[in-house]
C-alpha cells in the first residue's frame, strides 16, 4: 500500500524543521535591499523540506546533503510573497522569480503605460514636485522593485550600497509608507502583481517551475 500523502500544515512543518535553519543576521532584504522589518525567508522553503521528507522521517544530515545549509535570511514581505514555495538554486534565480510577478505584462498593452506613468511620478518626487502620495500607486512600487532586483541580477549593482540616489530615496520612502497601515505590504504585493488574491500558503502555486519533479 502506498503511503498516504500527508496533508500540509505549515505551522506543524515549521515547528518540525525549525532546528535545521540557521538565522542570518541583517536588517535589509537580501534580495531587494528593502528594510526587512524583522521578517525572514526560509532557504529552502519549509514546504520543500516537507515534500522532501514525504511523510517519513528525515535526518538533518540528509537535508544538508540534498540542499546544503538551511538558512533563515532577512527578507521583506513583498519578496517573500513573490517567492512562495520557490526554492531555486541561487539568490539571482530567486530574484528572477520575484521580479517575474512585476515586469511588464505583454498581454496587456496598457501595462507598459502604467510603468511609464510610474517612472514620471518618481522623477517628479525626486525633484520635489510631488509628495509621498505617489507610493499609493502600485506602478511606483513595481518600478522600485524592478530597479533593485533587475539591477542586482544583471550585476549593475553589487549590493544596495551601490544603488543610485533615486532608488535609495524611494526605497526608504516606500518602506515608511508600507509601514503606515496593517497588512499594507501584502495588499501592495497583490496590487503590484495584478492578483485578485493569493492564499498565503506555500503551495499556492503548485510546483513552481517544476522544482519538485526531481524530489
Ligand atoms: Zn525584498
Amino acid at each position: 500500500m502506498g503511503r498516504v500523502k500527508e496533508k500540509y500544515n505549515r505551522r506543524q512543518a515549521e515547528m518540525r524543521f525549525e532546528r535545521v535553519y540557521e538565522i542570518v543576521a541583517g536588517e535589509r532584504c537580501i534580495y531587494c535591499g528593502m528594510p526587512n522589518d524583522g521578517k525572514y525567508d526560509h532557504q529552502p522553503p519549509v514546504y520543500v523540506l516537507h515534500r522532501f521528507a514525504d511523510g517519513g522521517l528525515v535526518t538533518k544530515k540528509a537535508i544538508r546533503e540534498r540542499f546544503g545549509p538551511c538558512k533563515l535570511v532577512p527578507c521583506c514581505t513583498i519578496c517573500n510573497m513573490g517567492l512562495g514555495a520557490f526554492h531555486g538554486s541561487t539568490d539571482n534565480d530567486r530574484r528572477q522569480e520575484i521580479v517575474n510577478w512585476l515586469l511588464v505584462d505583454d498581454r496587456y498593452p496598457a501595462d507598459k503605460l502604467i510603468l511609464e506613468v510610474a517612472n514620471r511620478l518618481i522623477e517628479d518626487r525626486f525633484q520635489g514636485s510631488r509628495g509621498n502620495e505617489i507610493y499609493q500607486f502600485p506602478g511606483v512600487g513595481r518600478v522600485i522593485y524592478i530597479g533593485a532586483l533587475v539591477g542586482l541580477i544583471q550585476g549593475e549593482f553589487a549590493g544596495p550600497d551601490d544603488f543610485p540616489a533615486w532608488l535609495k530615496v524611494t526605497q526608504s520612502e516606500l518602506a515608511d509608507w508600507l509601514r503606515g497601515a496593517a497588512r499594507r505590504k501584502s495588499k501592495y504585493f497583490l496590487d503590484m502583481a495584478n492578483l485578485e488574491s493569493y492564499e498565503l500558503v506555500p503551495d499556492a502555486r503548485d510546483n513552481p517551475r517544476g522544482q519538485f519533479d526531481g524530489l
